[in-house]
């Protein structure tokens, strides 16, 4: 974020909710939380990894093009995916795919388990959650904790990312209607972190 002499933002506003800016004139907060869906393509020319088109790509223009958006921010985006070109058949065919009315209700019953889980908080869902307070709203299990602190070591997970990926794994859980975050779901938390070669 651009910061001047005359202008001074404080603290994180994506993990604050909040962004406080602070003139000569005087000082002011606004509020500063969304969701932030993105798509990128995985090079310039949009077919790296594409199982038949060929990507004619350098390999400096890709990492010049993946630079352009930063690793701070990349590490914020609690799950990336990959996306495969969608075949023609597939758009075509019979099979009919899941519902947004289907998802809708999934998801709602997830919200209605954090919206207990926090009714005694000023929170309203995971990713509400302070480092502060992760320790004791997702007690993690001894072979979850050993599977986190893998990750850490062979993905060179930032501590930032490393609390992400508790609320991730514990939103999973929600969605599975669980009781107990597991190693099943930590392990699919880490699957959304976006893989080293890419980035
Ligand atoms: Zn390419």
């Amino acid at each position: 974020m651009p910061c001047s002499l005359k202008t001074i933002y404080y603290g994180q506003p994506i993990e604050d909710g909040i962004v406080t800016i602070s003139r000569a004139a005087g000082t002011i907060t606004y509020p500063a939380k969304f969701v932030l869906v993105a798509a990128s393509n995985p090079c310039p020319c949009g077919f790296l990894g594409d199982p038949v088109k060929r990507c004619h790509c350098m390999p400096g223009q890709i990492s010049q093009y993946k630079k352009r958006i930063s690793g701070p921010i990349i590490d914020r985006i609690d799950l990336h995916i990959d996306l495969p070109p969608v075949q023609v058949e597939k758009l075509t065919g019979k099979i009919q795919s899941e519902s947004s009315k289907i998802v809708k209700n999934r998801v709602q019953k997830a919200r209605d388990i954090q919206t207990r889980r926090f009714k005694k908080t000023n929170m309203v869902c995971n990713s509400d959650l302070s480092t502060k307070v992760i320790k004791e709203l997702i007690p993690l299990s001894t072979k979850c904790q050993t599977l986190l602190r893998q990750a850490v070591s062979t993905m060179h997970l930032s501590a930032r990312t490393y609390y992400r990926t508790i609320k991730v794994a514990r939103t999973i859980a929600d969605l599975e209607k669980e009781q107990n975050v597991s190693v099943s779901h930590v392990a699919e938390a880490l699957q959304y972190r976006p893989k080293e070669e890419n980035w």
